[in-house]
């Protein structure tokens, strides 16, 4: 799948490529073919820009897709594609304005695509066949640029610029799509939608700090799904995965904007929530513990139910890790209280009761 993927980008790749290979060459033969009629040129040297003008970006396409390794294929076109404008330069007889531009267009290209190193690469190329095609010809030289010259290099001079900025635009845009929902994934866990492990404990932790600074109060809320390997055993994984994920729907429901839910691990989350004393926080855990119990989940009329443990911060909790544990013994004494319930830690400076008070047992 990833392999697919990744074949896709590549032929993506090609396509971008094509139309801008094509208008490029279609356009700078048009300066080219100027310069030669200036130079009354042989034929083969005006055969050869008819092929090259309009044949070669879709050869060159061909080429590409037709490769085991398509971006590969791209990146030996591109090459090629600096070295006939290097031919071109010389058998223009280094006309300035044509082979100025033909040669910075395609430079700029070259650098927008693979990079400067690229770019560097790219021009030697062009120079070796510059060089190489002037020796052959006998090194011929007639730099000035006529008026019909000039004329003929404003298509390629107006179009090209322009169709590669927009070109550039889009994929600058692209990129930052990407960067987006790589950003968006790498901060949440993708079966849930809750924040993921990570970045729970970093909220955690922005929490803890808020308290140490100002001393308003906040709990934080150990829940873990009771049993849930017979469910697993049972029904299988997939069933288990749907109770995952309409368990977290719940837990969402249950949030305020201020709240932060996270996915600490298997069938284990954690709730921060902010500006909240543990008997508020408790009237939130019972509300989601009951609703949990009378949920049908999986579309199977399969109940579950849920263990809590919440503690409150206060001034002996040395860090975000000591809070977590703190909740999490919490949680392992409702388990072990028979599960379905919630528990606080206790607190030095408070009495705690516990949901056997009767006037937390609605
Ligand atoms: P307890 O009441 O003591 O919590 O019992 P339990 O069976 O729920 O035990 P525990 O919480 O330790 O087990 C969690 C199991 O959840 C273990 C693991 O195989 C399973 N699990 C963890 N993540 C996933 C998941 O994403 N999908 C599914 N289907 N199962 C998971
Ligand atoms: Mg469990």
């Amino acid at each position: 799948m990833d392999s697919d993927r990744g074949e896709r980008r590549r032929l993506n790749f090609s396509k971008r490529m094509h139309p801008l290979r094509a208008a490029g060459f279609a356009l700078g033969a048009v300066c080219v073919g100027a310069v030669l009629l200036e130079h009354q040129s042989p034929r083969w040297l005006w055969a050869l820009l008819v092929l090259c003008g309009l044949l070669w970006a879709h050869l060159a396409y061909a080429l590409a897709l037709r490769s085991r390794d398509p971006l590969r294929a791209e990146y030996r076109n591109l090459f090629v594609d600096s070295a006939l404008v290097g031919f071109w330069i010389a058998a223009m007889a280094f006309d300035t304005l044509p082979s100025v531009l033909l040669a910075i267009i395609l430079t700029m290209n070259q650098i927008i695509v693979g990079g400067r190193r690229f770019g560097a690469k790219t021009l030697a190329s062009m120079a070796v066949a510059c060089l190489l095609t002037s020796a052959l010809l006998g090194f011929p030289l007639q730099p000035v640029t006529s008026y019909r010259t000039m004329l003929a290099c404003l298509p390629i001079l107006v179009v090209l610029p322009l169709v590669i900025g927009g070109t550039s635009r889009l994929l600058a845009q692209k990129t930052l799509q990407q960067k987006r929902m790589l950003e968006k994934t790498s901060r949440f866990d993708a079966a849930t939608g809750l924040l993921n492990r990570q970045q729970w404990l970093y909220a955690a932790n922005l929490e803890l700090s808020r308290f140490v600074r100002t001393g308003r109060p906040a709990v934080l809320l150990m829940i873990d799904i009771d049993c849930f390997k017979q469910i697993n055993d049972g029904h299988g994984h997939v069933v288990g995965d749907n109770v995952i994920e309409e368990f977290a729907r719940l837990m969402k429901a249950c949030l305020r904007d201020m709240d932060s839910g996270g996915r600490y691990g298997g069938d284990e989350f954690g709730i921060v929530m902010p500006e909240t004393r543990w008997e508020e926080a408790i009237v939130a855990a019972e509300r989601l513990r009951r609703q949990v119990a009378a949920y049908a989940f999986a579309g199977i009329d399969l109940h579950c139910t849920i263990s809590v443990g919440l503690s409150e911060v206060n001034s002996s909790i040395a860090s975000a890790t000591d809070w977590i544990n703190r909740a999490d013994a919490a949680l392992y004494a409702a388990k072990r209280r028979g599960r379905d319930c919630i528990e606080v830690a206790r607190l030095p400076q408070y009495a705690v009761p516990t949901l056997q008070d009767p006037a937390l047992r609605p």
